[in-house]
């Protein structure tokens, strides 16, 4: 890949506190990059750092290989998007669209033109003489995108725009910014704690963990093949239970909860035999019956809750002292009962394995 943005060994320290630890990014022209970590894992300050507003400790970014240190925010040429829309109150939508192109010396008929067409592009074409209190929180943050946008910007950064909407409206605003992103084909970073909006909005998920970034892939990746247990555990809802290699050519671990366990060699983190590691299964790749299915891999468990959704229900219980969570379609789930024990079944190609 070659790299458009590249952040190079950033460390943020705040008195002794380590905020960020040694983050390496590339990013390639275009490119939907979504942040994805819990609170505090440091996504914000990293945007922070790209954007100018924070100085990291130490380590660089650079913008086709040129340096973005000793520049101030607004010479960076980035757009900027935060979740609490910050639009000037007294100026109309077009004033605040045709501000960043005025502080850069367009003339404001040419450039009242081009925020004219902005709004159009974020669906605000009969809006533009609005004032912000008279506009809708999802309207607000469309004149905030257009705004971030209408000077061309190198980068287009996100930090939670989204926060503060509805959920309806906040699934309308991802469909919108991924059709605007991709018309205009800007390279933007996303900062969420959500994983569905991360999964279906990005290119590539960076997924932090206390100061560090812990993996960075497309996000199926990143959902199928997590390479370490935080990530598994983080990324969608994971099943992780302990065992040992027992045949590392062969794909064979052994696990007191499943007993010995087949895998497909492919793809996953290399191990020899008698490695601890865990096994990940996720819930909706498990299926639960009465008796063994023939064909598949069973183990026992009885069932302590059931948490249904309507159209499928999570089926919570434990094995020995090992908690199993199975997602099960809510047809399926009558015949299952609180208490009952049950077969949980899966196949060699739903396992895989993380060591760290
Ligand atoms: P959230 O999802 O809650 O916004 P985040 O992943 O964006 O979290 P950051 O805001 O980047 O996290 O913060 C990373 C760490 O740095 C946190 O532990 C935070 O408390 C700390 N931190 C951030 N700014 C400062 C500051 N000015 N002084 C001291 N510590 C700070």
């Amino acid at each position: 890949m070659s790299s458009y943005l590249r952040l190079s060994g950033i460390n943020k320290t705040y008195g002794d506190f380590v905020a960020l630890d040694n983050v390496n990014l590339d990013v390639a022209k275009g490119e939907f990059v979504t942040f994805l970590g819990p609170s505090g894992s440091g996504k914000t300050t990293t945007l922070m750092i790209i954007a100018g507003f924070e100085q990291a400790t130490r380590g660089s970014v650079e913008i086709e290989g040129v340096s973005l240190s000793g520049l101030d925010p607004q010479d960076r040429n980035i757009g900027i998007v935060f979740q609490n829309y910050a639009l000037f109150p007294h100026k109309t939508a077009a004033d605040n669209v045709y501000f960043p192109l005025q502080m850069r010396g367009v003339k404001r008929a040419e450039g009242l033109k081009k925020a004219q067409a902005m709004l159009e592009l974020v669906g605000l074409e009969g809006f533009a003489h609005r004032y912000p209190k008279e506009l809708s929180g999802g309207q607000q943050q469309r004149v905030a995108l257009a705004r971030a946008l209408v000077f061309e910007p190198d980068l287009l950064l996100l930090d939670e725009p989204l926060g503060a909407l509805d959920k309806n409206l906040r699934e309308q605003m991802q469909i919108e910014i991924k059709r605007i992103q991709r018309k205009l084909g800007v390279t933007t970073i996303f900062v969420t704690h959500d994983q569905t909006e991360a999964m279906s909005m990005s290119d590539r998920i960076v997924v932090f963990s206390k100061g560090n970034i812990e993996q960075s892939g497309p996000p199926l990746d990143i959902y199928h093949r997590p390479t370490t247990r935080f990530v598994a555990d983080f990324i969608g809802e994971s099943n992780l239970i302990p065992g040992h290699i027992a045949n590392a050519a062969e794909g064979v671990v052994e696990s007191p909860v499943l007993g010995t366990c087949r895998y497909l060699t492919n793809g996953q983190p290399s191990v020899s035999n008698g490695d601890e590691v865990a096994v990940v299964i996720r819930p909706e790749h498990m299926k639960l019956s009465r008796n063994p299915i023939e064909g598949r891999s069973n183990a026992r468990m009885t069932i302590d809750t059931i948490v249904n959704y309507g159209d499928n229900a999570l089926v919570i219980g434990h094995a020995g002292e090992q908690p199993i969570r199975v997602r099960v379609l809510g047809a399926d789930v009558v015949i299952l009962h609180e208490g009952d024990e049950c077969c949980f079944s899966w196949t060699d190609d739903a396992v895989f394995l993380v060591t760290s």
